[in-house]
């Protein structure tokens, strides 16, 4: 195909251009549908790839193929200790192939390079982190005060077969998040990729298999939600789902799961607020702000996309913003000196610019300068949005584009302060920038939302957990409870006599 970027590797552009099948019991087979779905890439809009379609009967294979792998394989008699040594090899093989990975991220998402380059030295961090707890993840010794003498203790096991579905807007990450924890526990794995970015999970797939697990350890299934992920998430022979999308779907996730009262955990939506005090350092403020919703042009879930500034400095915190967001350079993710790539496809564009218009036919003043006049690839302009009030869906939805509601407070009350952050459905996250270390702990006990970060934003250090309140989730990833959430607790006590 010549519809590839020019600036892409020959390892990249082969991969692509490659027959993608499905990863079943360790080996590479087509879908029983015998369909192929389309790729494209976001930055033009083309074409650039065809991977098999898995369907329900795809899913039950692989459900039995990762089956027999935890209940009778080698990997059940695998030591922690070479779990962890599987784990660090392929740790070294991503790293060994950043740059394939980053060239694929870029086609299959539209990211740019840079920032895939360093979202893929990422993953290779957090599986070497989870390799780590393979090791230590044990139970304790339990003293009893029933009568007589006990030996008491809980051990920590693996949950058993584990689907995994995953989003587009870190196609790598988000497998990684899944996988590491999930394979250090000693779980066994079907996952399916997001429709629209399989490319870089089935290229994980090669490592995987290179870096030496065994057959059926992990199986991958490419295709739709509604067909491949829906039958994942009822599987009667798969123990747990852990899902990361949109809240809407994560609803769905659950019903499928209650068959077989699967374990289920979810990484849902958000509509982050992030608060800027008049003390607080503005010069790392504003770009801390405006990276917290333009990074992945806001296609992350915990955005901040609702600003609250204090009313003494707002003026000029929302023209800086809104400055810094018409200054980031928009192009395809391989040409060079790119801040911001496009959305993920020509759907979430219209979506994004449908609430755009809807904010400002509802009364909100569109700050931002940069219009976008047409043009290849699904791109949406960085926007801060003013005047913008608690009612409108701009500021009640999650948007998932590069969009800010800006609003002012006047207010030292934190009882007041706290109920404007937490006047949503989500939880997920909450940002505060100040100099007074004393009221932002105040703050941030208030704020119900699962990560609090302060003078920063987006901390992405693989020890700390991260999940959300409310409607945006079940359960954290990252850090051992990581671990937990692919683990059953079992406690065993014997009578000493
Ligand atoms: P989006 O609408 O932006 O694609 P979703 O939350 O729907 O976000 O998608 C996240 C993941 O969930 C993708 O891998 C998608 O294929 C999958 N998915 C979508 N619908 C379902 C469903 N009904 N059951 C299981 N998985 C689904
Ligand atoms: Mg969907």
């Amino acid at each position: 195909m010549s519809t590839l970027h020019p600036r892409l590797d020959a390892a990249a552009a082969d991969f692509i251009r490659r027959e993608h099948r499905l990863l079943i019991d360790g080996r590479w087979v087509a879908a029983s549908s015998g369909r192929l779905f389309e790729v494209e890439d976001p930055g033009t809009g083309r074409i650039i790839a065809r991977v098999a379609e898995g369907v329900a009967r795809d899913i039950d294979l692989a459900v039995d193929a990762a089956r027999r792998a935890f209940d009778g394989g080698d990997w059940p008699k695998l030591k922690p200790a070479d779990r962890s040594r599987l784990l660090l090899r392929l740790a070294d093989l991503i790293e060994r192939h950043g740059d394939e990975l980053a060239q694929l991220e870029v086609m299959d998402n539209g990211k740019p390079l840079a920032v895939a380059r360093r979202g893929i030295l990422g993953t290779a961090d957090m599986v070497r982190y989870m390799a780590g707890w393979a090791t230590k993840f044990n139970g304790e010794a339990v003293p009893l005060s029933m009568p007589g003498e006990w030996h008491a203790y809980t051990v920590r096991e693996a949950v058993g077969v584990v689907g995994q579905i995953i989003p587009w807007n870190f196609p790598l990450s988000m497998a990684i998040w899944k996988l590491a924890p999930a394979l250090a526990a000693g779980c066994t794995i079907v996952l399916k990729p997001a429709e629209q970015t399989p490319l870089n999970a089935l290229r994980l797939g090669e490592l995987i298999l290179e870096a030496g697990f065994p057959a059926g350890v992990v199986n991958i299934v490419t295709g739709f939600g509604a067909e491949a992920g829906a039958a994942l998430a009822a599987h009667p022979k798969v123990d747990k789902v852990a899902f990361t999308g949109s809240t809407q779907t994560g609803k769905r996730i659950v019903q499928a799961a209650l068959g077989n009262l699967k374990k289920v955990t979810l990484e849902l939506g958000g509509k982050s607020p992030v608060f800027i005090f008049p003390d607080a350092d503005l010069e790392a403020a504003v770009p801390g702000a405006a990276n917290a919703i333009f990074f992945n042009s806001g296609q992350v879930c915990s955005a901040g996309s609702r600003l609250y500034v204090h009313a003494r400095v707002y003026e000029r915190v929302v023209a800086d913003l809104a400055a810094y967001g018409d200054r980031l350079r928009l192009g395809h993710g391989m040409e060079e000196g790119v801040d911001l790539g496009p959305l993920i496809s020509r759907v979430q564009m219209e979506r994004v610019r449908g609430y755009i218009e809807k904010g400002c036919s509802d009364g909100a003043t569109l700050v931002s300068q940069r219009r976008l006049d047409g043009g290849d690839g699904f791109f949406v302009a960085p926007t801060v949005l003013a005047d913008t009030r608690a009612e409108m869906s701009v500021v009640r939805e999650e948007i998932f584009g590069p969009v800010l509601c800006a609003m002012p407070f006047d207010d030292d009350d934190l009882e007041r302060l706290a109920g404007l952050a937490n006047d949503s459905d989500y939880g997920l996250f909450a940002g505060i920038w100040t100099r007074d270390f004393g009221m932002a702990h105040k703050l941030a006990k208030r704020i119900r939302a699962g990560s609090v970060s302060v003078n920063a934003h987006m901390v992405n250090d693989p020890a700390l957990p991260f999940g959300g309140f409310k409607q945006s989730g079940w359960g954290r990833e990252r850090g051992r409870e990581a671990l937990d959430i692919y683990s059953e607790l079992k406690s065993v006590a014997i009578n000493l006599g």
